[in-house]
């Protein structure tokens, strides 16, 4: 049991045993849910369509950043495949996105002291980042490893190029909370470095390994400081540039990139239902997100999410398990770089707010099964828990305290239960936002074995005889 704890962390709390606390009108018939759950994961093992949706996918539109024609093509792909799969209300629903190009690969390379092998550096454009003057950026480099040292250091940063070589913390048995440790370089740190007048950022890469894939990601400029522009830079990268600081040599890097902004574009989310048959009005809604950075195929980011989604409701259509309350699939658009989908979904949606029972998203790669995370009061996170414990046979059963999802939180003031779908974390930051991440990244039984928790477990949620216990609304 303490090496479950540590592999999700000090924050996470273990709920089994909750299951006692439930009330004899919610006691469900056990043994009709394990036949339905054992129905679903044959099912995907049998046929591993989720799988094939997903190499589909990665093929059709393999890059899906918001604005882009792939983003388009993703959402006409998507919208298909509800058809063809026989959701019921497919729609698009609009929004306006944000629309960002990286333009060519750029460049970063040492003009201070030559390296014998002179190799350029692996750098990729923080998405939303401005681009340097065409002949680029020449400049001294000051490293530090937060915005505290960079405070302490301010007058050193005068002109140069600041890079931020904040390792997400190995240490951490939970990847995704090292990310949130480190993550914020990336978002925030050229405004940081511009209000100390630098004149360009670059990032540690966020991941924890060590190797020359750069991972991009999302920046946000505050309104004041000087808008720089900021790449990050693979870990061995660093590496090289932090010796020659070590030894305390002098490092000049040149720094060129041609991304660039273009006018917010139309774009929609997808949703497609499966009606529920006593309760049709409640809605326990499934998803994840359809953008996608321009590099790599997105394919555990979020495809898996996308196809996990889609799979789930499929699955339960083909199988005939139709449950009392509706299941809402929706595919969100822009979570990478913006979130507007989220933002319109939540605008167009806001007075059945309170007919969403239940949110999942899955948004963590398509790696082995776990369990799931999830905000939910005690008393519906016990019944959770207890739908979970069907999933012990694959060793997805965990019911953790946590998030649900980027997309799904703007269902938060509704005091919606939201879920976030836990798959094994340890090698999604291998690959997240790089070009690693691709359909062979991905293994079948382990995506397979997500859709069947997922799907199992927003049956058993959308078919319940009393409705989930929501959250107390936020007060604000
Ligand atoms: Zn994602």
């Amino acid at each position: 049991m303490s090496q479950r704890l540590c592999w999700i962390g000090l924050l996470a709390v273990l709920v089994w045993g909750g299951a006692n606390s439930m009330t004899r009108a919610q006691a469900p018939d056990k043994a009709s849910r394990a036949a339905i759950v054992e129905r679903i994961v044959r099912d995907a093992l049998t046929h591993k369509e989720t799988y094939a949706m997903l190499v589909d996918l990665t093929t059709k539109a393999p890059h899906r950043l918001s604005g882009s024609p792939g983003a388009a093509a993703a959402v006409e792909w998507a919208r298909q495949q509800m058809i063809r799969s026989g959701f019921e209300n497919v729609r698009l629903e609009p929004c306006m996105v944000p629309h960002w190009e990286r333009g060519d690969i750029g460049e970063l390379k040492f003009a201070e002291p030559g390296e014998a092998t002179d190799e350029p550096l692996p750098i990729l454009a923080l998405g939303g980042s401005e681009p340097t003057p065409p002949e680029g950026i020449t400049a001294e480099v000051m490293m530090v490893k937060t915005f505290e040292e960079l405070a302490q250091r301010r007058a050193e940063a005068k002109g140069k190029i600041v890079l931020f070589n904040h390792p997400m913390p190995q240490t951490d048995p939970s990847t995704f909370s090292a990310y949130g440790a480190a993550v914020g370089y990336r978002s925030r740190g050229a405004s940081e470095a511009a209000k100390a007048g630098a004149v360009a950022a670059i990032v540690r890469s966020m991941t924890t390994r060590l190797d020359d894939f750069p991972h991009t990601g999302g920046m946000r400029y505050q309104e004041g400081p000087k808008r720089i522009p900021t790449a990050a830079v693979s870990t061995l990268g660093v590496g090289r540039i932090a010796r020659h600081l070590e030894a305390g040599r002098r490092v000049v890097l040149h720094f060129r990139q041609n991304c660039r902004w273009f006018e917010d574009a139309p774009s929609f989310n997808v949703v497609g239902e499966l009606v529920g048959t006593t309760h049709p009005d409640e809605i326990v809604l499934v998803g994840g997100h359809l953008d996608g950075w321009d590099v790599g195929h997105g394919a555990h980011d979020d495809g898996a999410g996308t196809c996990h989604s889609l799979s789930a409701v499929r699955t339960l259509k083909k199988l005939g398990l139709r449950p009392k309350r509706t299941i809402r699939c929706v595919l969100f658009m822009n979570e990478e770089n913006g979130t507007a989908g989220a933002k319109a979904y939540l605008a167009a949606h806001k007075d059945e707010l309170d007919k969403h029972v239940f949110a999942l998203e899955s948004d963590r790669g398509g790696f082995t099964p776990r369990g799931f995370t999830t905000d939910a009061n005690p008393e519906a996170l016990a019944i959770l828990a207890e739908m979970a414990t069907h999933f012990t046979d694959f060793g997805a059963e965990r019911m953790l305290r946590g998030r649900g999802g980027v997309d799904i939180s703007v269902l938060r003031e509704g005091g919606v239960p939201l879920v976030g779908f836990l798959p094994d974390p340890h090698r999604y930051f291998d690959l997240h936002h790089s070009w690693r991440d691709t359909i062979d990244q991905v293994n079948e039984r382990e995506l397979e074995l997500g859709m069947a928790a997922i799907a199992s477990l927003i049956y058993m949620v959308a078919d319940m005889e009393e409705t989930l216990p929501r959250n107390p609304k936020p007060s604000n």
